[in-house]
């Protein structure tokens, strides 16, 4: 018997889900065929917003493989649209001039954007935020222009504006009520978000109306009702959207707002069904993929001829998707008169929290900085739950249990696909999976939005235990399972730019992280990004802090820097004159060739930084400190090369450079080396006319001897060499990790197989002349900056 056909229009997000469902249920029934107006395989749209905010390539949001069509048999004609339905003889007419025949029909054609009706709506330089094309367009755009304005403060504009500002753009962000995302939060949620957003760089102009959008034949600015202009080269309208009903609408389906539909899916022709931002069902039109998920698998169902109670509609739930801002809104959150509600607001941590109570049950949530409650709340909001049964259950999450060990196994992990605990404890047993995407590939659980993948690691852990932990690698801290690599990756991939939002989108447990993460979190930050990122000084320890050492009567010590161990009589003097002024408790010379004033008083460092006029010696810093030299050949009998210069010309070079742990370097100019380049983190030890450059020695508690890496012949030469290795360490090093921890870990031959290479030397010194370009002398900083004297230095005793 010839299988039955199926034809899906639309090979968009709820349309292929259906297809999925049909196919999980009925693998060999039918001949799917399938027709998209847009050229690529089936696309993750939630995850255009992650493109365009630069965490993720086009390519990485594909649901299905061009191949998974040809291995599951289906028939996709991509970048090809249907025009016509033929009710009667079920065929269907392509703009390319193709039919086919089905026995069911499924419209799946979503959304057209909204485009408000303004005059100058089809200048060049407006566009819409719906697919990979308008992304593409903004992506070019902030290519040639700066200035950007979004208009609708919503969900979709304030990620475009996020994503704009990513891309280098000014962004004004155009919304018409008088508070942002007025449709899923309350006011003083909407504030909280606007000042977050404000810090984050986006500039709103609330309650104001477009009226035209100004320009030649590109878009040059805007012109609000009150009169007022602003300028604009690019104009994202995300004003809303509305149902693709146009091919139904000329099929002569019954179309309200959407294509009408029962709780099958089906429209007033039986055989036709509708699913997904197209369909209205119980007069709704739902524009998100969790309830167009739920539709599709009714429809499955009824395709297949399955028992089913259909589709009931659906509870709906918001997160928005921007880097450091935490929003969840779910149920209804307006207040009447006939409910309650309980409001939480934490000013010091940012957090807000209301739940809305309709006899005695709870109806709505929002949640702002702080939303890990967010899919338990829609869980109970789903199921209409006492409010007096979720605040016993807040009584019992004092207790320091895993918050996924006490979920219900009926409770959601993942939202948008409606995976609960169960689901993915039990395919976890079943089915042997041991990491998030093998769930992700089971279960469908973060396959859309992404935002529970913090969970299901969590899940992995609880449910496998020291199974799980066996496959992971060692983790930063207490506070989050992934490791370092794992960290820097995703701190690459969904471009993370400081502490709190790391720890926020990649699900620390701990709020604040701990004093073991943060730090190391400030390193890994400041060294893929060294020229953006703005240096966490909270998140360092307190000698770094205060760029001096906090010495055991809590005074400080003060060394300035001395290029290679050498001074002279101006700089002897002044120190001597600053040591008698501030009364220092003692002059001392250090091991590393320099002078430490002791004894300093705290609110004195930046009076004696000024006196003094020379530069930090960063004898307090994870950075590198000093290069110790011998006399050499201008002085020694036995030198052969010239240490002095030499050292200098590398302390001058990296000094001030953060690192994993401290550097300390020795240049020595003949075998005997004075400068101990044997116990230091990088020795040069000068031959006659050769320099050999030994790393990973370690003078202290860790006695280690340096290996040698290399023998070249010229000065540049050894600072190409040293700039290479240092960048490998600062990019491969845990944080903390010295130099001999970090050779003995990953072996000199992979350094001096890495380091051979010219160009990955190049590259690494390209990355490190990057670094060092960053570079800022911390005391001189301190002195410029009234603010950081006044919280920093003024007299408050240090209990550190
Ligand atoms: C930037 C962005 C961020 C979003 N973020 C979220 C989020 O965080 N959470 C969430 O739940 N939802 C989010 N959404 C909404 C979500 O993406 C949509 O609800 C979902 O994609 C709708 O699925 P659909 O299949 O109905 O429509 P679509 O995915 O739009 O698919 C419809 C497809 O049909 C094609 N088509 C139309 N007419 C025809 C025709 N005649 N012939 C052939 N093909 C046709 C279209 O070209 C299109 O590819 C976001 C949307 C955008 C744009
Ligand atoms: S290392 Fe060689 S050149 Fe330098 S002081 Fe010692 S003996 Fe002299």
């Amino acid at each position: 018997m010839p299988k039955q056909k199926i034809v899906l229009i639309g090979n968009g997000m709820a349309g292929m889900r259906a297809i999925e469902e049909i196919k999980k249920l009925r693998p060999d029934d039918f001949d799917i065929t399938v027709f998209g107006t847009e050229p690529y395989p089936n696309y993750n749209r939630i995850q255009l917003s992650k493109v365009l905010q630069g965490d993720t390539e086009v390519k990485d949001i594909t649901l299905n493989e061009w191949s998974w069509y040809e291995e599951n048999d289906i028939l996709l004609y991509p970048g090809e649209t249907v025009v016509k339905v033929d009710k009667k003889s079920q065929v269907v007419f392509t703009d390319k001039g193709r039919e086919a025949n089905y026995d069911y029909l499924i419209l799946a054609t979503g959304s057209n954007p909204f485009m408000l009706p303004l005059p100058g709506v089809d200048k060049e330089g407006v566009t819409a935020f719906r697919d990979i094309k308008d992304c593409e367009k903004m992506i070019e755009y902030s290519k040639k222009y700066k200035k950007a304005a979004v208009i609708g403060g919503g969900l979709l504009g304030l990620e475009a504006a996020r994503g704009l500002l990513n891309l280098g753009m000014e962004v004004d962000v155009i919304h018409i009520a008088d508070y942002l995302m007025e449709r899923q939060l309350d006011r003083e949620a909407g504030h909280m978000l606007q000042t977050e957003l404000e810090k984050q760089g986006m500039n709103f102009l609330l309650e104001k109306q477009t009226v035209e959008i100004i320009g030649r034949n590109r878009v040059t600015g805007l012109r609000f009702s009150n009169g007022d202009r602003i300028k604009a080269d690019l104009v994202v309208m995300a004003v809303g959207i509305k149902p693709n009903v146009s091919l139904a609408l000329e099929t002569d389906l019954e179309v309200n707002r959407g294509i009408v539909v029962n709780d099958f899916m089906e429209t007033d022709t039986p055989n036709i069904f509708a699913v997904g931002e197209c369909a209205e069902h119980n007069q709704m039109v739902y524009g998100l993929v969790a309830p167009l998920y739920e539709q599709g698998k009714a429809l499955a169902k009824r395709i297949c001829k399955l028992e089913d109670k259909g589709y009931k509609g659906s509870i709906l739930s918001t997160q928005l998707k921007v880097s450091g801002v935490d929003v969840f809104s779910s149920g209804n959150i307006k207040e009447y008169d006939s409910m309650k509600t309980i409001k939480l607001k934490d000013d010091w941590r940012g957090t807000y929290k209301k739940i809305t109570i309709e006899n005695d049950h709870i109806t709505g949530a929002v949640l702002f900085g702080d939303t890990r409650e967010g899919n338990k709340l829609l869980s109970f909001i789903k199921k209409g739950v006492q409010i007096e049964e979720y605040l016993a259950l807040g009584e019992q999450t004092e207790s320091n249990e895993s918050l996924v060990a006490e979920m219900p196994d009926d409770e959601l992990i993942c939202g948008c696909n409606g995976v609960t605990k169960g689901t993915i404890v039990q395919a976890i047993q079943t089915q042997g999976l041991s990491s998030v995407e093998q769930v992700k590939g089971c279960t469908n659980a973060s396959r859309s939005c992404g935002t529970c993948k913090s969970l299901v690691s969590e899940l992995l852990e609880y449910t496998l235990g020291d199974e799980y932990s066996e496959t992971q690698q060692e983790t930063i801290c207490g506070c989050t399972t992934l490791s370092k690599d794992e960290v820097i990756a995703e701190i690459k991939e969904k471009g993370l730019t400081h502490t709190r939002e790391v720890m926020n989108v990649l699900g620390w447990s701990t709020e604040e992280g701990c004093s073991k993460c943060r730090p190391a979190l400030n390193y890994y930050l400041g060294m893929i990004n060294p020229i953006d990122y703005k240096d966490e000084r909270e998140s360092r320890f307190v000698n770094e802090r205060l760029h001096a050492n906090i010495q055991n009567n809590g005074t400080y010590s003060v060394v300035p820097r001395m290029y290679g161990g050498v001074t002279n009589s101006e700089d002897l003097r002044k120190i001597a004159d600053v040591a008698d002024k501030y009364e220092v408790g003692m002059i001392k010379l250090t091991g590393g060739q320099r002078i430490d004033l002791l004894g300093v008083q705290k609110e004195d460092l930046p009076k004696i930084w000024a006196d003094l006029g020379m530069a930090s010696g960063h004898a307090y810093a994870k950075s590198v400190r000093t290069v110790k030299t011998c006399v050499g050949a201008d002085f020694c009998r036995f030198g052969t090369q010239d240490s002095v210069g030499m050292g200098i010309q590398i302390e001058r070079k990296f000094e001030g450079l953060n690192t994993p742990h401290k550097v300390k370097m020795g240049v020595s100019a003949c075998p005997r080396n004075c400068a101990e380049g044997g116990v230091k983190d990088v020795g040069v030890v000068g031959l006659d006319g050769v320099w050999e450059i030994y790393v990973g020695g370690n003078g202290g508690v860790e006695l280690r001897k340096a290996e040698l890496l290399v023998k070249v012949k010229t000065q540049e030469e050894v600072l190409e060499y040293i700039g290479a290795f240092l960048q490998d360490y600062r990019e491969n090093a845990k944080y903390l990790e010295r130099t001999s921890a970090y050779v003995e870990r990953v072996g000199i031959n992979h350094i001096q197989e890495v380091l051979e290479d010219k160009q990955k030397r190049d590259a690494l010194n390209q990355s490190m002349e990057i670094a060092l370009s960053a570079v800022q002398e911390p005391w001189s900083e301190a002195i410029r900056n009234g603010t950081l004297l006044r919280d920093l230095y003024e007299k408050v005793k240090v209990s550190e």
